[in-house]
């Protein structure tokens, strides 16, 4: 029987007590361009004057925390993007609030998201998918070897800097140490849930392998694994053990890692996935140098729409992650209240990292694995 039942690390009391009274205003000039949206708010771009750089500033309204199970996803978000240092996950940089939002700076990557590059293109090689395959596969090792489970790795959640992948959006991550196993919820994005999260089963590390194979097969494919109008087909989809078709071009050995990523049981874990033979024949392959040339994006500002890549495609695609899931569907673990008991002010303060208690054993794991 599975000891282990962590849901979400332990909750900080509460933010930080605004002792430093830096402003928003005085570091970073929020600009009116936006980068993109979520439920809780928007990412906008912002400039730092003294060092001349730009970030990504998430502003994530109050408003929204009032709706249950939305302060435990920021608190998420924050604590996980504070915990992890490595060159394929966004870089957190600090956070503030004031009375009606948090911001939340961010690294800017300025290229959009694979979910974009893979619209345009509709369809990668095998070695441009591999180039962000690997990348992705390195966050997720380095995640799971401290034991993080990322739980929403889908193709709108990988951000693309120059040729770098960087993973994002930690609203699902949990914590579960000494094997441990996650319980029952539906979380993530459905068209990349695993039928353990769909039949609300307790799972594990897994989730973000059944991912990681639908998100590699939306790579080579330009359509999703699993598609449907209505959910509930959706969900029977996706746990009808139907055999799947794949692209018949595709080298048996990438086909091969397909089918173990994408196993009901039996999955392989992440180790297994980068000591695979596709990997490592893909490693091997000198040449391997047909990653797409990005130019930066075209950011949208309140009325434009955006165009993200200067690449070329008039081809169609198909629309991702229409169904995240919803509060009501999961369990409830925590009682939803604000933030931040603290500030009031109109003007967001800079808050230290108490979000983050580095004494949390969620967080003891200090292996470095950025290579
Ligand atoms: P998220 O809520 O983190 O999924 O972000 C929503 C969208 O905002 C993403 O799909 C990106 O288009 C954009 N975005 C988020 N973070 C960044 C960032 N650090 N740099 C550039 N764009 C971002």
């Amino acid at each position: 029987m599975n000891q282990y039942y962590y849901n979400l690390p332990p909750k900080p009391q509460s933010f930080a007590p605004p002792t430093q009274k830096k402003l928003l205003k005085d570091q970073y000039e929020v600009l009116q361009i936006e980068l993109g949206s979520g439920t809780y708010g928007k990412v906008k771009l912002a400039l730092n004057h003294t060092i001349k750089k730009k970030f990504a500033i998430k502003i994530i309204s109050k408003s929204y925390m009032k709706q249950i199970f939305a302060t435990q996803h920021i608190l998420n978000e924050l604590n996980y993007l504070q915990a992890c240092k490595h060159k394929n996950i966004v870089e957190y940089i600090e956070h503030f609030e004031d009375r009606d939002n948090i911001y939340i700076v961010l690294e800017y990557c300025k290229h959009g998201t694979l979910n974009d590059l893979i619209r345009k293109r509709n369809k990668l090689t095998e070695e441009e998918a591999f180039h962000y395959f690997y990348q992705i596969a390195q966050a997720i090792l380095y995640l799971h070897e401290k034991d993080i489970i990322h739980r929403d790795i889908k193709a709108d959640n990988i951000l693309l800097q120059n040729s770098d992948v960087k993973v994002c959006d930690f609203n699902w991550s949990t914590f579960l140490p000494n094997g441990g196993k996650a319980k029952p919820c539906i979380c993530g994005t459905t068209e990349y849930m695993p039928p353990e999260v769909i039949r609300k089963e307790i799972h594990d590390k897994g989730v973000d392998i059944w991912a990681l194979g639908v998100l590699l097969y939306y790579m080579l494919h330009g359509e999703l694994l699993f598609r449907a109008k209505q959910k509930e087909e959706l969900y029977e989809k996706i746990c009808s053990k139907q055999p799947i078709k794949f692209n018949e071009n595709l080298s048996k050995e990438c086909l091969l890692l397909l089918q173990q990523m994408l196993a009901h049981q039996k999955r392989i874990n992440i180790q297994q996935v980068l000591n695979s033979n596709w990997v490592i024949k893909m490693l091997r392959c000198k040449n391997n140098s047909s990653v797409l040339r990005l130019t930066p994006i075209k950011c949208r500002s309140s009325a434009q729409e955006s165009t993200r890549f200067s690449v070329v495609s008039d081809s169609t695609y198909f629309s991702s992650s229409k169904f995240t899931a919803k509060s009501q569907d999961i369990e409830p673990s925590e009682k939803q209240g604000n933030i931040s008991q603290g500030t009031q002010d109109q003007n967001p303060k800079k808050v230290k990292s108490s979000a983050l208690d580095q004494n949390n054993p969620a967080f003891r794991v200090e292996k470095k694995y950025c290579s």
